[in-house]
């Protein structure tokens, strides 16, 4: 159980945020519910989770801007008291090809997934290390273990937060906190919504498992890296994807 914990989930207003949201208080935590643009969204998540019976308040925050990052998380801090999990869930696609992607859309993504991933630790750690315990979670990708054509600028994110996550985990582990990636395969969200038929319908013949992916699905592997009975996990990426990658 995760009674008394405060956690963090960025990018908790829709999607596979918003699951780990919902997960993380169906297992008694307090959690912050984080957006960047969606602010009906979120309140609606804070809603459903109190409607369950748990915890959560609603805050804003673009967190590619490492300075709103430091006023959001020690904000978080001196309102709960401390800081327990960490989810960096927050992230964005803009999909084309190496010859025709500009550098704006090379920056976002970058800046979104992987700086703004570095940006919440950064703040957070300092507040666990002074607790010698607590849990980061970071959400890499399939793709970012394996590549995909059309995908240079989020393939690179997503690389790099495993190498943050590892490089962090070392950094932080003698003071009991763990640092730990996942890597979801193809989740039906409205980031892949978006995709073409012929798209869905090539992924799922890559898929061992047959299908795609739930929320849930990472939700709960999430709430595992995020529990007791995983103390002795850190610095690992987990795959959950259907097998899409083994
Ligand atoms: P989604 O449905 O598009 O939701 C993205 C979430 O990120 C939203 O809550 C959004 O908040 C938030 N966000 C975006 N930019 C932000 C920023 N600058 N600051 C704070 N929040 C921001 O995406 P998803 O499919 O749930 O994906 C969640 C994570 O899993 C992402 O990191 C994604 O790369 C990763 N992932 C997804 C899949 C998949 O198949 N879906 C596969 C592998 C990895 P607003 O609504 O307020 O903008």
């Amino acid at each position: 159980m995760l009674d008394g914990k405060i956690a963090v989930v960025t990018g908790a207003s829709r999607g596979i945020g918003r699951a780990i949201a919902l997960e993380l208080a169906s297992r008694g935590a307090f959690v912050v519910v984080n957006y960047n643009g969606s602010k009906d969204r979120a309140e609606e998540v804070k809603k459903e989770i109190e409607a369950a019976g748990g915890k959560a308040e609603v805050y804003q925050c673009n967190v590619s801007d490492f300075e709103k990052c430091q006023a959001f998380i020690q904000d978080v801090i001196k309102t709960y008291g401390r800081l327990d999990i960490l989810v960096n869930n927050a992230g964005i696609t803009r999909d084309g090809l190496l010859m025709k992607m500009s550098e704006a859309d090379f920056d976002s993504v970058i800046e979104t997934n992987l700086k703004g991933t570095f940006n919440t630790i950064r703040f957070a750690s300092r507040q666990m290390l002074k607790q010698r315990s607590g849990r980061i979670i970071n959400m890499s990708s399939v793709v970012g273990i394996a590549g995909n054509a059309g995908q240079a600028n989020y393939a690179s994110s997503k690389a790099g937060v495993i190498g943050l996550t590892k490089a962090v985990a070392r950094e932080l582990a003698s003071r009991g906190i763990t640092v730990n990636a996942i890597a979801p395969g193809f989740i039906e969200t409205e980031m892949t919504e978006v995709l073409s038929d012929a798209v869905k319908e090539a992924s799922v013949a890559q898929i061992p498992l047959g299908r795609f992916g739930k929320p849930e699905d990472i939700a709960k592997t999430a709430a595992f890296l995020a529990s007791d009975d995983a103390g002795y996990i850190t610095g690992q990426v987990i795959q959950v994807d259907g097998g899409m990658a083994i």
